[in-house]
C-alpha cells in the first residue's frame, strides 16, 4: 500500500513516516520545508533503512499534487501539512487561514479528481475550545477555539464533515491530538521549533541545554492539586502508531467519517513534568513561577476510550520516556549544530 504524507518532514509527519516504513508501507512525502529541514529525509532513511519518494512543493499547488497522483498509485493520504504556532496565528491570521485551508482544499479537490478518497487528518484537542469539561470525549460538541490556528482545525473538520455527507464514498478519519512531546529513541528526529519556543517541552529543552536562562511556569494558583495546569502529554511515537492504526482501519473498512482522541488519558501538571524531567535526566532546571498565560485552561485531558475500542490503540510510553527521549534529541541536535 502506498501512502502520501503531506508535511512528512515535520515533527509528527517524520515520526509517522518512520512507523509506516517499519510497517512495510510504501511512502511518498510532500513538504515545502516551511517549518522543517531537508536533512530529515536522510534521517528517516537512516532510522528505517528504507527508501521512499519525496516531492518538494506546496500542498496548495494542485499541479504538483496531480503530478504525485499521476506518478504514484496512492491508496491513502495522511495530511499533516499546515502551520501550527498559536501565537503566530494571532499576529498573522491571513497566513494561517490561507495555508491551512488552501492546502486542505487543494488536496481534497485533487484526491477527488484522482478518485483517492481515503484521508487521515491531523486535528487537535483545540477544537474542543473553552468547553468546561476537563475530560474530553469525542461526542462533546466542538467549542470555539480562541485563536486562528485552532479555528482552522475546526473549519477543516466542518469541511470534511460536509464532504462526507455530500459524498459518502469518502473515508475520513480526524485525529484530535492532545500534547505531543518526545522524540524517536535514535535522537535523530524530534521537535525543533525555530525562535523562542511557546510550548512547554521545547522551552524546557532550551533551558536544559543552556540556550535559554529560565523556564517560567505560567501560574501556580489554578484549582488543581499542585496549582499548575494539567495537560495530557502523548509521546510522538505513540501518536505516530495511532496513525498506523487509523490508516489500517480506513483501508480495510467501509467508507465512514470517524473522529478519535489521541491522548494518554492521564493528566500531568507542569510541575510534575518539570520534576520528572529533572529526575530522569539527572539535572536541575532553572525555573520560576510566574503569572497565568492568557487563554490557558486549568486542566485538559483526553478520554481515549474510543480509540482503544475501535482502533485497538492506546499509549504505551510513560512520562519518563517522554522526558528522556526529548532530552536525548536536544543533546544530539545541539551537538550536531556545534
Ligand atoms: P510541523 O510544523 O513540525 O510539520 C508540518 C510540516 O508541514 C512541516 O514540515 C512544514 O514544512 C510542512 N508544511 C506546512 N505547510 C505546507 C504546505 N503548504 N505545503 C507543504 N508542506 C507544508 O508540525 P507538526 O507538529 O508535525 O504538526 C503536524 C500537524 O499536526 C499540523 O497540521 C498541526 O497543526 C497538527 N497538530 C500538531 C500538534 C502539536 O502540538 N505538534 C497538536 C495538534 C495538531
Ligand atoms: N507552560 C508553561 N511555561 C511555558 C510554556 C507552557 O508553564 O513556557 C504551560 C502552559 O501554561 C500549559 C502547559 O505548559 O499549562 C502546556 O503548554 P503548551 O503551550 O505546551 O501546550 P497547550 O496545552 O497550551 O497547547
Amino acid at each position: 500500500m502506498k501512502i502520501l504524507i503531506t508535511g512528512g518532514c515535520g515533527y509528527i509527519g517524520s515520526h509517522t513516516a518512520v512507523e509506516l516504513l517499519n510497517a512495510n508501507y510504501e511512502v511518498v512525502i510532500i513538504d515545502n520545508f516551511s517549518n522543517s529541514k531537508r536533512d530529515v529525509l536522510d534521517k528517516i532513511k537512516v532510522i528505517t533503512g528504507k527508501n521512499f519518494s519525496f516531492y518538494e512543493g506546496d500542498v496548495c499547488d494542485k499541479e504538483i499534487l496531480r503530478q504525485i497522483f499521476s506518478e504514484n498509485k496512492i491508496d491513502g493520504v495522511i495530511h499533516f501539512a499546515g502551520f501550527k504556532a498559536v501565537g503566530e496565528s494571532v499576529s498573522k491570521p491571513l497566513m494561517y487561514y490561507r495555508n491551512n485551508l488552501d492546502s486542505t482544499l487543494s488536496l481534497l479537490e485533487v484526491m477527488n479528481e484522482m478518485n483517492c478518497k481515503k484521508l487521515v487528518f491531523s486535528s487537535s484537542a483545540t477544537v474542543y475550545g473553552d468547553c468546561h469539561e476537563t475530560r474530553f470525549v469525542e461526542t462533546i460538541k466542538k467549542g470555539t477555539p480562541s485563536n486562528p490556528y485552532g479555528k482552522t482545525k475546526t473549519m477543516i473538520e466542518d469541511i470534511l464533515e460536509d464532504l462526507y455527507h455530500a459524498d459518502p464514498t469518502w473515508s475520513i478519519t480526524m485525529l484530535r491530538y492532545f500534547n505531543p512531546v518526545g522524540s524517536h529513541s535514535s535522537g535523530l528526529i524530534g521537535d525543533d521549533p525555530s525562535g523562542i519556543p511557546n510550548n512547554l517541552m521545547p522551552y524546557i529543552l532550551r533551558v536544559a541545554v543552556g540556550q535559554l536562562e529560565c523556564l517560567t511556569i505560567f501560574g501556580n494558583d489554578y484549582d488543581t492539586p499542585d496549582g499548575t495546569c494539567i495537560r495530557d502529554y502523548i509521546h510522538v511515537v505513540d501518536l505516530a502508531q495511532g496513525h498506523i492504526k487509523a490508516l489500517e482501519q480506513l483501508l480495510n473498512n467501509e467508507p465512514k467519517i470517524r473522529i478519535y482522541n489521541l491522548g494518554s488519558g492521564q493528566g500531568v501538571s507542569v510541575t510534575e513534568i518539570v520534576t520528572t524531567f529533572e529526575k530522569v535526566n539527572n539535572l536541575k532546571l532553572n525555573y520560576k513561577y510566574g503569572a497565568r498565560r492568557n487563554g490557558d485552561l486549568p486542566a485538559i485531558c483526553a478520554d481515549p476510550t474510543l480509540a482503544l475500542k475501535e482502533l485497538g490503540w492506546k499509549t504505551t510510553k510513560t512520562l519518563e520516556d517522554m522526558c528522556r527521549d526529548s532530552y536525548n534529541f536536544i543533546i544530539k541536535n545541539s551537538q550536531n549544530k556545534n
